[in-house]
């Protein structure tokens, strides 16, 4: 993964939780897609990872770091990548989340929304 500027990298980054991600133990090819993945294979495999973190227990800790680190890549609290492009389009540069908790705050609907039944796929 290419290095975060450092004026980007959240002010309390601290990564204890990521020792209770669930993906610690899934396969590390859900969270990331291979080149040139597309369509529906990569709507897909988007939908496998975000069924892991939909049960996993630092799931907002994830997509709150994910937010305001602008990770560009992988799916991360149930974020895809383009989940989350639609959140920093929404966003004003000057507003953009460092602090712990402010990542969800503003998008705490969409984080919600990342792991809805239409978007793992098992929607009625
Ligand atoms: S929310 Fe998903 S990406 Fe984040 S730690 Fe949990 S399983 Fe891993």
């Amino acid at each position: 993964m290419p290095q975060q500027p450092l004026a980007q990298v959240p002010l309390d980054s601290k990564w204890h939780w990521q020792e209770l991600g669930l993906c610690r133990s899934a396969d590390p090819l859900l969270f990331f897609h291979p080149q040139n993945e597309r369509g529906s294979s990569r709507i897909r495999r988007d939908q496998s990872a975000k069924r892991v973190c939909a049960s996993c227990p630092v799931r907002l800790e994830c997509a709150d770091y994910a937010i305001r680190a602008r990770e560009p890549y992988g799916v991360w609290g149930g974020l895809s990548e383009d989940d989350r492009e639609q959140i920093f389009r929404r966003m004003q540069a000057r507003d953009f989340p460092r602090t712990a908790g402010a990542g969800l705050r503003i998008a705490g609907q969409a984080v919600n929304q990342a792991i809805s039944e239409h978007s793992l796929g098992i929607a009625g």
